[in-house]
């Protein structure tokens, strides 16, 4: 299973330290930014399974960060001072799953991290291969962040192709599981899902066919 990624949104840096360090030896993978804009840009470009994020930002302030953090899927935990009642009110209309006020003690801090990722079932239910991110309780799947309708049908046939990746999967076999339907020979149907999922999903090079077998989703070490 992949670690569990945290982006830290904090620019005092020893917060950021303490943040860091903590997280890291729950064993989470952490990345820091110091700025909106370096968040902005860790967004774009990583994929993140929580960000924390501090409300006063050089740059840009975690207001306008947030519903950027969750159009990347990204559940928020906001960083606050304990004063501002006001700012924890308006993190959590935006979105915010919850908020943490500083100072903070460690205990609280982990036990709130893991709440949110086991409330967005971060824990059990994702399935993770190059820029694909499916969660297979809420069937929502994301290419580089974005979200990308597929039928039910095309869901079922990615998850297959995910949960046996470099393994050649028989039309057969893909047909009685997703269409849970005995298979008659008829290749038109499975075939033309997996052009379309191909095409949705950017798979051209990699959901390749396997002659006289059916399809192989290679792994992502073979692209
Ligand atoms: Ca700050």
């Amino acid at each position: 299973m992949s670690p569990i990624r945290i982006l830290i949104v904090e620019d005092e840096v020893p917060i950021s330290r303490l943040l860091e360090t903590s997280l890291t030896q729950a064993g989470y993978q952490c990345t820091c930014a110091f700025d909106g804009a370096g968040c902005a840009d860790l967004l774009e470009t990583q994929r993140f399974d929580l960000v924390l994020l501090d409300v006063m930002l050089p740059g840009a302030d975690g207001f306008e960060l947030l519903p950027y953090a969750r159009e990347y899927g990204a559940p928020v935990i906001f960083i606050t001072a304990r004063s501002d009642v006001k700012d924890r009110v308006r993190g959590l209309k935006l979105g915010a799953e919850d908020y943490i006020t500083k100072p903070f003690s460690i205990e609280e801090l982990l036990a709130r991290v893991e709440v949110v990722l086991r409330r967005g079932h971060k824990l059990a239910s994702r399935l993770v291969s190059g820029d694909i991110t499916v969660d297979t309780e809420a069937r929502t799947v994301l290419r580089a962040g974005r979200p990308v309708e597929l039928t039910a049908k095309e869901f079922d046939l990615l998850v297959l192709f995910l949960k046996n990746q470099g393994i050649a999967l028989y039309r057969q076999t893909l047909y009685e599981r997703v269409w849970q339907d005995p298979f008659e020979g008829d290749t038109r149907t499975v075939d033309l899902h997996v052009q379309r999922l191909r095409r949705k999903l950017g798979l051209e090079g990699r959901l390749v066919a396997v002659y006289k077998v059916g399809y192989r989703l290679l792994k992502e070490e073979e692209t």
